[in-house]
């Protein structure tokens, strides 16, 4: 296996979507590629739920299908399992393969909303935990 990492596919435990992953922690090899030999398995964080989450060679999903981009009309290979895909032309997230069944695109947005709602929530949480809050609402009361 010789991908770079963002074509590391695997279905997120915790979300049950497949995507791209948001990053990844792993041993490379001088080329850039992941270097699957190490004792160290790749780490991927999940691009829609946000969970850390390892992967292997044997959890790793095959890029059996086709995603064409919305902005580039670019052709990037994917699981035909995923939900989102990042374009390798130019970057962009769409709705991969799976997003034609409608419980799994509405569990993608679902989970994408909840991360956002998530992240603000832990944004407060460290404002208000920093003394930021009462600058905040100064400067939106101007
Ligand atoms: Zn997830
Ligand atoms: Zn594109």
């Amino acid at each position: 296996m010789t991908s770079p990492w963002f074509t590391l596919y695997a279905r997120c435990p915790a979300c049950d979507l497949v995507g791209p992953p948001e990053s990844a922690d792993y041993a490379g090899n001088p080329d850039g590629t992941i270097n699957w030999t190490s004792s160290r398995p790749p780490e991927i964080r999940c691009g829609e739920c946000g969970h850390l989450h390892t992967v292997t060679e044997h959890n790793l999903l095959a890029l059996d299908a086709e995603h064409v981009c919305i902005r580039c009309a670019g052709a990037t290979a994917c699981p035909a399992s995923a939900a989102r895909v990042q374009c390798a032309d130019c970057g962009l997230i769409g709705f991969g393969p799976a997003s034609s069944d409608d419980a799994v695109r509405t569990l993608t947005t679902d989970t994408e909303r909840l991360r956002r709602l998530q992240d603000y929530n832990r944004v407060r949480a460290a404002k208000a935990a920093a003394g930021l809050a009462a600058t905040e609402t100064r400067r939106t009361d101007r």
